[in-house]
Protein backbone atom coordinates (compact mmCIF):
# COMPACT_ATOMS: atom_id res chain seq x y z
CA UNK A 1 0.00 0.00 0.00
CA UNK A 2 1.42 3.77 -1.19
CA UNK A 3 1.15 5.83 1.69
CA UNK A 4 0.22 9.06 1.00
CA UNK A 5 1.59 12.26 2.38
CA UNK A 6 -0.52 14.36 4.61
CA UNK A 7 -0.72 17.65 2.06
CA UNK A 8 -1.72 14.82 -0.65
CA UNK A 9 -4.34 13.37 1.66
CA UNK A 10 -5.34 16.88 2.17
CA UNK A 11 -5.37 18.28 -1.44
CA UNK A 12 -7.57 15.56 -2.14
CA UNK A 13 -9.86 15.73 0.53
CA UNK A 14 -10.50 19.76 0.65
CA UNK A 15 -9.40 20.88 -2.97
CA UNK A 16 -11.03 18.41 -4.46
CA UNK A 17 -14.97 19.48 -3.98
CA UNK A 18 -14.33 23.17 -4.90
CA UNK A 19 -12.82 21.71 -8.12
CA UNK A 20 -15.44 19.72 -9.14
CA UNK A 21 -17.95 22.63 -7.94
CA UNK A 22 -16.16 24.90 -10.05
CA UNK A 23 -16.47 22.74 -13.25
CA UNK A 24 -20.06 22.42 -12.84
CA UNK A 25 -20.51 25.71 -12.06
CA UNK A 26 -18.63 26.75 -15.07
CA UNK A 27 -21.19 23.95 -16.88
CA UNK A 28 -24.27 25.51 -15.59
CA UNK A 29 -23.06 28.82 -16.02
CA UNK A 30 -22.23 28.19 -19.70
CA UNK A 31 -26.15 26.61 -20.06
CA UNK A 32 -28.09 29.27 -18.89
CA UNK A 33 -26.02 31.93 -21.00
CA UNK A 34 -26.74 30.92 -24.28
CA UNK A 35 -30.48 30.08 -24.30
CA UNK A 36 -31.98 33.58 -24.17
CA UNK A 37 -35.17 32.91 -26.19
CA UNK A 38 -37.14 29.74 -26.35
CA UNK A 39 -35.42 27.15 -28.93
CA UNK A 40 -36.37 23.95 -30.65
CA UNK A 41 -33.90 21.33 -31.53
CA UNK A 42 -35.53 18.20 -33.59
CA UNK A 43 -34.11 15.03 -32.67
CA UNK A 44 -34.21 11.73 -34.31
CA UNK A 45 -35.63 9.47 -32.16
CA UNK A 46 -36.21 6.57 -34.68
CA UNK A 47 -37.63 6.11 -38.19
CA UNK A 48 -40.35 3.49 -39.06
CA UNK A 49 -40.32 2.04 -42.87
CA UNK A 50 -43.93 0.90 -43.23
CA UNK A 51 -44.44 -1.85 -45.72
CA UNK A 52 -48.58 -1.03 -45.87
CA UNK A 53 -49.63 2.38 -44.84
CA UNK A 54 -53.29 1.49 -44.64
CA UNK A 55 -53.88 2.16 -40.54
CA UNK A 56 -52.97 5.40 -41.43
CA UNK A 57 -56.71 6.11 -43.36
CA UNK A 58 -60.08 4.71 -42.63
CA UNK A 59 -61.22 5.54 -45.96
CA UNK A 60 -58.97 3.25 -47.79
CA UNK A 61 -56.16 6.02 -49.50
CA UNK A 62 -53.22 4.13 -48.67
CA UNK A 63 -54.29 0.59 -48.88
CA UNK A 64 -51.27 -1.84 -49.88
CA UNK A 65 -49.15 1.59 -50.31
CA UNK A 66 -45.58 1.68 -48.58
CA UNK A 67 -44.35 4.41 -46.72
CA UNK A 68 -42.25 6.09 -43.79
CA UNK A 69 -42.75 7.75 -40.51
CA UNK A 70 -40.22 9.38 -38.30
CA UNK A 71 -40.69 9.35 -34.59
CA UNK A 72 -39.06 12.31 -33.65
CA UNK A 73 -37.82 14.12 -30.31
CA UNK A 74 -38.01 17.48 -29.57
CA UNK A 75 -36.00 19.79 -26.83
CA UNK A 76 -37.82 22.86 -26.16
CA UNK A 77 -34.92 25.00 -24.46
CA UNK A 78 -36.04 28.41 -22.81
CA UNK A 79 -34.75 30.86 -20.54
CA UNK A 80 -36.27 29.07 -17.34
CA UNK A 81 -35.53 25.31 -18.36
CA UNK A 82 -35.30 22.92 -20.59
CA UNK A 83 -38.55 20.78 -22.09
CA UNK A 84 -38.50 17.66 -23.56
CA UNK A 85 -41.83 16.86 -26.10
CA UNK A 86 -42.51 13.32 -26.56
CA UNK A 87 -39.44 10.45 -26.16
CA UNK A 88 -39.22 8.53 -29.40
CA UNK A 89 -39.09 4.71 -30.03
CA UNK A 90 -36.58 3.99 -26.85
CA UNK A 91 -32.69 3.90 -26.75
CA UNK A 92 -32.28 -0.01 -26.75
CA UNK A 93 -33.51 0.16 -30.95
CA UNK A 94 -30.08 1.42 -31.53
CA UNK A 95 -28.51 -1.87 -29.89
CA UNK A 96 -29.84 -3.58 -33.23
CA UNK A 97 -28.30 -2.57 -35.92
CA UNK A 98 -30.62 -4.05 -38.36
CA UNK A 99 -33.73 -2.44 -36.69
CA UNK A 100 -36.62 -4.60 -35.50
CA UNK A 101 -39.69 -5.68 -37.59
CA UNK A 102 -43.31 -5.27 -36.15
CA UNK A 103 -46.64 -6.48 -38.70
CA UNK A 104 -45.90 -3.52 -41.29
CA UNK A 105 -43.43 -1.70 -39.51
CA UNK A 106 -39.78 -1.83 -40.00
CA UNK A 107 -38.08 0.37 -36.85
CA UNK A 108 -34.75 1.62 -36.85
CA UNK A 109 -32.96 4.09 -34.77
CA UNK A 110 -28.99 5.25 -35.65
CA UNK A 111 -28.11 7.29 -32.54
CA UNK A 112 -29.47 7.01 -28.95
CA UNK A 113 -31.51 10.05 -27.47
CA UNK A 114 -28.83 10.09 -24.69
CA UNK A 115 -25.96 10.36 -27.06
CA UNK A 116 -27.40 13.03 -29.23
CA UNK A 117 -28.54 15.31 -25.97
CA UNK A 118 -24.92 14.72 -24.98
CA UNK A 119 -23.50 16.41 -28.39
CA UNK A 120 -25.13 19.66 -26.42
CA UNK A 121 -24.05 19.16 -22.98
CA UNK A 122 -27.32 18.17 -21.94
CA UNK A 123 -27.70 15.39 -19.74
CA UNK A 124 -31.02 13.65 -18.42
CA UNK A 125 -30.83 15.60 -14.94
CA UNK A 126 -30.55 18.76 -17.26
CA UNK A 127 -34.09 18.52 -18.02
CA UNK A 128 -36.68 20.02 -15.66
CA UNK A 129 -40.27 19.09 -17.89
CA UNK A 130 -40.90 15.38 -20.15
CA UNK A 131 -44.33 15.85 -22.01
CA UNK A 132 -46.05 13.55 -24.39
CA UNK A 133 -48.35 13.95 -27.30
CA UNK A 134 -50.08 10.40 -25.99
CA UNK A 135 -48.91 7.50 -24.83
CA UNK A 136 -48.14 5.29 -28.22
CA UNK A 137 -44.85 3.54 -27.67
CA UNK A 138 -43.61 5.54 -30.29
CA UNK A 139 -43.63 8.88 -28.03
CA UNK A 140 -42.39 6.97 -24.83
CA UNK A 141 -39.94 4.89 -25.63
CA UNK A 142 -37.15 6.93 -23.75
CA UNK A 143 -39.24 8.38 -21.05
CA UNK A 144 -38.26 6.40 -17.82
CA UNK A 145 -34.69 7.68 -18.41
CA UNK A 146 -36.01 11.07 -17.43
CA UNK A 147 -36.53 10.26 -13.90
CA UNK A 148 -35.71 13.80 -12.15
CA UNK A 149 -37.93 15.63 -14.93
CA UNK A 150 -41.30 16.56 -13.40
CA UNK A 151 -43.85 14.86 -16.10
CA UNK A 152 -46.78 17.27 -17.19
CA UNK A 153 -49.39 14.47 -18.09
CA UNK A 154 -52.69 14.30 -18.73
CA UNK A 155 -54.87 11.76 -16.23
CA UNK A 156 -57.11 11.20 -18.87
CA UNK A 157 -54.23 9.74 -21.24
CA UNK A 158 -53.00 7.95 -18.35
CA UNK A 159 -56.08 6.10 -17.34
CA UNK A 160 -56.43 5.53 -20.88
CA UNK A 161 -53.16 4.04 -21.35
CA UNK A 162 -53.29 1.85 -17.79
CA UNK A 163 -56.48 0.43 -18.89
CA UNK A 164 -57.19 -3.07 -19.38
CA UNK A 165 -56.80 -4.67 -22.04
CA UNK A 166 -53.67 -2.32 -22.78
CA UNK A 167 -55.19 -0.13 -25.81
CA UNK A 168 -53.08 -0.36 -29.21
CA UNK A 169 -50.52 0.79 -29.41
CA UNK A 170 -49.54 1.59 -25.72
CA UNK A 171 -46.17 -0.19 -23.94
CA UNK A 172 -47.01 0.93 -20.37
CA UNK A 173 -43.64 -0.84 -19.21
CA UNK A 174 -41.90 2.44 -21.10
CA UNK A 175 -43.90 4.99 -18.89
CA UNK A 176 -43.82 3.35 -15.79
CA UNK A 177 -41.38 5.66 -13.58
CA UNK A 178 -44.62 8.10 -13.81
CA UNK A 179 -45.58 6.43 -10.46
CA UNK A 180 -42.10 7.75 -8.70
CA UNK A 181 -41.55 10.88 -10.99
CA UNK A 182 -42.68 14.52 -9.91
CA UNK A 183 -46.06 14.58 -11.73
CA UNK A 184 -48.60 17.42 -13.30
CA UNK A 185 -51.60 16.96 -14.25
CA UNK A 186 -52.42 18.82 -18.07
CA UNK A 187 -55.62 18.32 -19.22
CA UNK A 188 -56.63 21.11 -20.83
CA UNK A 189 -54.07 24.24 -22.02
CA UNK A 190 -51.04 24.81 -19.78
CA UNK A 191 -48.54 27.20 -20.46
CA UNK A 192 -45.07 25.66 -19.35
CA UNK A 193 -43.18 28.48 -18.49
CA UNK A 194 -45.90 31.30 -17.58
CA UNK A 195 -44.64 33.34 -19.93
CA UNK A 196 -46.96 32.50 -23.14
CA UNK A 197 -43.98 31.38 -25.36
CA UNK A 198 -44.50 27.81 -24.68
CA UNK A 199 -48.08 26.39 -24.75
CA UNK A 200 -49.50 22.81 -24.22
CA UNK A 201 -52.83 22.80 -25.99
CA UNK A 202 -55.39 20.09 -25.52
CA UNK A 203 -56.44 18.44 -28.85
CA UNK A 204 -57.91 14.95 -28.16
CA UNK A 205 -59.45 12.51 -30.75
CA UNK A 206 -56.28 10.50 -31.60
CA UNK A 207 -56.21 9.07 -27.69
CA UNK A 208 -58.03 10.49 -25.19
CA UNK A 209 -55.81 12.61 -23.85
CA UNK A 210 -53.49 13.76 -27.11
CA UNK A 211 -51.97 17.07 -27.13
CA UNK A 212 -50.06 19.49 -29.37
CA UNK A 213 -47.07 22.45 -28.37
CA UNK A 214 -47.23 25.84 -29.56
CA UNK A 215 -43.89 26.97 -29.16
CA UNK A 216 -43.14 31.30 -29.97
CA UNK A 217 -40.19 31.75 -31.18
CA UNK A 218 -38.55 35.48 -31.17
CA UNK A 219 -36.66 34.91 -34.97
CA UNK A 220 -38.88 32.06 -36.47
CA UNK A 221 -42.13 33.64 -35.57
CA UNK A 222 -44.70 30.32 -34.25
CA UNK A 223 -44.29 26.76 -34.54
CA UNK A 224 -46.63 24.28 -33.99
CA UNK A 225 -45.88 20.61 -33.38
CA UNK A 226 -48.77 18.02 -34.07
CA UNK A 227 -48.32 15.01 -32.07
CA UNK A 228 -50.30 13.12 -33.97
CA UNK A 229 -53.17 15.14 -34.98
CA UNK A 230 -51.87 13.85 -38.21
CA UNK A 231 -49.32 11.63 -39.50
CA UNK A 232 -49.35 12.70 -42.98
CA UNK A 233 -48.93 15.90 -45.23
CA UNK A 234 -51.84 14.45 -46.63
CA UNK A 235 -53.44 13.34 -44.20
CA UNK A 236 -53.87 17.38 -42.54
CA UNK A 237 -55.13 18.76 -46.69
CA UNK A 238 -57.46 15.78 -46.72
CA UNK A 239 -58.31 15.60 -43.22
CA UNK A 240 -57.76 11.85 -43.03
CA UNK A 241 -57.39 9.88 -40.05
CA UNK A 242 -55.52 6.76 -38.75
CA UNK A 243 -58.34 3.40 -38.50
CA UNK A 244 -56.72 3.42 -34.56
CA UNK A 245 -58.01 6.85 -33.13
CA UNK A 246 -60.21 6.71 -30.49
CA UNK A 247 -62.04 8.88 -31.38
CA UNK A 248 -63.59 10.08 -34.78
CA UNK A 249 -65.66 13.07 -33.89
CA UNK A 250 -63.29 14.11 -30.94
CA UNK A 251 -60.50 14.23 -33.67
CA UNK A 252 -62.71 16.24 -36.08
CA UNK A 253 -62.85 18.82 -33.15
CA UNK A 254 -59.74 18.96 -32.74
CA UNK A 255 -58.28 19.44 -36.45
CA UNK A 256 -60.87 22.38 -36.55
CA UNK A 257 -59.74 24.34 -33.49
CA UNK A 258 -55.79 23.79 -33.77
CA UNK A 259 -56.02 24.98 -37.16
CA UNK A 260 -57.85 27.65 -36.05
CA UNK A 261 -55.17 28.42 -33.58
CA UNK A 262 -52.48 27.91 -36.46
CA UNK A 263 -53.98 30.50 -38.77
CA UNK A 264 -54.84 33.00 -36.11
CA UNK A 265 -51.28 33.17 -35.02
CA UNK A 266 -50.21 32.68 -37.71
CA UNK A 267 -47.92 29.72 -37.13
CA UNK A 268 -45.61 27.12 -38.84
CA UNK A 269 -47.01 23.49 -38.80
CA UNK A 270 -44.82 20.74 -37.81
CA UNK A 271 -45.96 17.18 -38.51
CA UNK A 272 -43.72 15.14 -36.23
CA UNK A 273 -44.38 11.67 -38.25
CA UNK A 274 -43.75 13.21 -41.69
CA UNK A 275 -40.64 12.83 -43.38
CA UNK A 276 -41.05 16.02 -45.25
CA UNK A 277 -41.81 18.16 -42.19
CA UNK A 278 -38.80 16.56 -40.11
CA UNK A 279 -36.02 17.52 -43.53
CA UNK A 280 -36.57 20.76 -43.52
CA UNK A 281 -36.11 21.96 -39.56
CA UNK A 282 -32.82 22.50 -38.53
CA UNK A 283 -30.55 19.52 -38.63
CA UNK A 284 -29.01 18.64 -34.98
CA UNK A 285 -27.88 20.06 -33.28
CA UNK A 286 -28.62 22.96 -35.29
CA UNK A 287 -32.32 24.78 -33.77
CA UNK A 288 -34.92 26.88 -34.71
CA UNK A 289 -34.95 29.96 -32.39
ZN1 LIG B 1 -49.97 7.86 -32.06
Amino acid sequence: MIQQSIPTRWLIRFLMPTFLMGISFIHSAQAEEVVKSPRIYTINCGEVNVSNMAPFSDTGEYDGKPGKVMAPCYLIRHPKGNLLWDTGLGDALAEKKEGVDNGPFHMHLDKTLISQLSEIDIAPSDIQYVSFSHLHFDHTGNANLFTSATWLLSKRELDWGLSTPTPFGVNPDSFSAYKTVKTESVDGDLDVFGDGTVKILSAPGHTPGHKVLWVKLKKSGNVLLSGDLYHTIENRSMKRMPVFNVDRADTLASMDRIEKIVKNTQARFVIQHAPESFAVMPKFPAYLD
